[in-house]
């Protein structure tokens, strides 16, 4: 027998031995369940601190699990973060940059290398990278961004019209589709939730859920951004400017069934009338806003709530939960009223930051809390690692499987690069980029020249600039060079290469700002 087909005899030998292993009655390799929320902000997560919600079965997660209190997403907007957890790469590797662009779908991505290695692999829910899933045995996704109510999909490349709420719809479907997988091999299912994505529509459920509470106000609902630069100032997403009568449900959705639109009234119809009776004015009709907002929010994630425990409940009943990696995150942060905003996109910290929770019994400790800071991009190796599956070189995260092990390596990143995109756009926030470590952040708007440093320890809610104070020109420096450093080592294209920093004015004394 020759050399050559002795290899060859060898490797598929090793396949099908792999192959064998893999699916044997001894497969050991852990599950992957991965619940994935849109704009669910950690304020609203009560593992996480929240004054103005519970969430009994998402804290369940951060209770066996590990929670990470400094979780980064590289580019703080939908489809982008989708992209960034699909491959593992920043935007600029892997070309979906902003909402609107078409991901290539071709390209390398942690489900592929899963299903390669002989992993179930599907996906229910929001999907919202326009291209057809690919890396999947089984996908049923909204189309775009979907309704809360009766959202045609997509399975499998075929439209299907569903009738009812759309976070207990994509729950239904990742239960019917874990019933029916082939039993002998791991699975990697990822559930993402429209909700609570704008416009916060509740489910039949939560229609009447907070009627009787206040919601806390943020001590900064009504910051006038004044010691800020001219890119919060010329944003588009403020509570008391931007919010429209359908997000305040002044106005119905259109697409509710009779039935729907029945209990619809019901709900909103004695609301509204007491708004138009009240009349409210410049800061009450504010408060208002913030309120109306806020309730239907956070009843949206009470569904989730809901739904996670559905979840977790099939896991429990069918002895799975034991070998199933549970992970509860969502696409980015959220503004709940701080500054006088809703939305996200900001290198600023509500947005930047998104919850991660992580339960994988007899790996991460119960109730275990991580500081590092991680992101978004760490997903696709931590994923493959648990897998056993090489993880390949130019991914540009890292596993997080030695922190979930409670290990604490002595190399861990200390600082994060972010770069957000979309302008113009919805919203209009200006192009940013930075980098943080675990206490300062160094914005550069590039296209408006300007420039921003935060002191997150003395100023944790990023109310001076002290870019241009004179006590802060070491720090300005360090995280200059840092910022290079962190461009030149994660491949960033050279036309987004930082413009040099404007001489500082003269600062107003103590004001910080120039
Ligand atoms: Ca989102």
């Amino acid at each position: 027998m020759s050399l050559r087909v002795t290899r060859r005899l060898v490797a598929v030998l090793s396949v099908v031995l792999m192959t064998a292993a893999g699916r044997g009655a001894d497969e050991t390799r852990p599950n992957i369940l991965f619940i994935f929320a849109d704009d669910h902000a950690y304020q609203a997560i009560g593992a996480y601190g929240s004054v103005i919600n519970e969430t009994p079965s998402i804290d369940r997660i951060a209770r066996e699990g590990m929670r990470f209190d400094r979780c980064l997403v590289t580019n703080s907007i939908c489809g982008p973060s989708r992209a960034v957890i699909q491959t593992g790469m920043y935007s600029h590797r892997n070309g979906y940059f902003r909402n609107g662009n078409v991901f290539d779908g071709d390209q390398r991505t942690f489900p592929k290398l899963l299903r390669g290695a002989g992993y179930q692999t599907a996906v229910v829910g929001k999907w919202h990278l326009r291209s057809d899933p690919t890396g999947f045995d089984h996908w049923d996704v909204l189309i775009g961004q979907g309704p809360y109510y009766n959202p045609p999909m997509i399975a499998n490349g075929t439209r299907v019209e569903r009738v009812g709420y759309t976070t207990d719809i994509i729950t239904d479907l990742a239960l019917d589709w874990l019933k029916q997988r082939d039993a002998k091999r791991p699975f990697m299912l990822m559930v993402q939730h429209k909700a609570p994505h704008r416009n916060w529509q509740p489910g039949p459920e939560h229609l009447a859920t907070y009627d009787d509470v206040m919601i806390p106000e943020p001590p900064t609902l009504f910051d006038d951004l004044a010691t800020r630069g001219t890119a919060a100032r010329t944003a588009n997403m403020s509570i008391a400017e931007t919010l429209t009568r359908f997000d305040l449900k002044l106005d119905p959705p259109k697409n509710l069934t009779a039935t729907q639109r029945a209990a619809w009234e019901v709900a909103y119809g004695p609301k509204n009338a007491a708004f138009e009776a009240a009349k409210p004015t410049g800061d009450d009709l504010v408060r208002w806003k913030y309120q109306r907002y806020l309730k239907d929010y956070l009843r949206c994630i009470a569904s989730v709530d809901d739904n996670v425990a559905r979840l977790l409940a099939f896991l429990d009943d069918t002895g799975l939960a034991a070998n199933t990696i549970v992970v509860y995150c969502s696409d980015q942060g959220f503004y709940l009223g701080e500054h006088g905003w809703f939305d996200k996109r900001w290198m600023y910290e509500e947005s930047l930051r998104t919850p991660l929770l992580v339960r994988w019994p007899g790996v991460a400790a119960p109730g275990s809390v991580n500081g590092r800071i991680v992101s978004n991009l760490d997903l696709a190796e931590t994923f493959l690692e648990a897998a056993g599956v090489p993880v390949p070189e130019d991914m540009q995260g890292r596993s997080l499987v030695p922190l979930l092990r409670g290990a604490d390596p002595g190399d861990w990143r200390r600082s994060f690069y972010y770069h957000y995109y979309e302008f113009p756009g919805a919203h209009s926030v200006r192009r940013h980029y930075g980098v943080c470590d675990e206490r300062y952040k160094l914005i550069h708007f590039y296209n408006l020249g300007e420039w921003e440093l935060y002191d997150l320890h003395r100023d944790p809610h990023e109310l001076r600039n002290v870019y241009a104070d004179p006590a802060h020109a070491a720090v300005v420096e360090t995280m200059m060079i840092e910022l290079t450093r962190l461009r030149a080592t994660l491949d960033v294209p050279p036309d987004h290469q930082p413009s040099p920093p404007p001489p500082p004015a003269s600062p107003a004394p103590g004001t910080g700002t120039p």
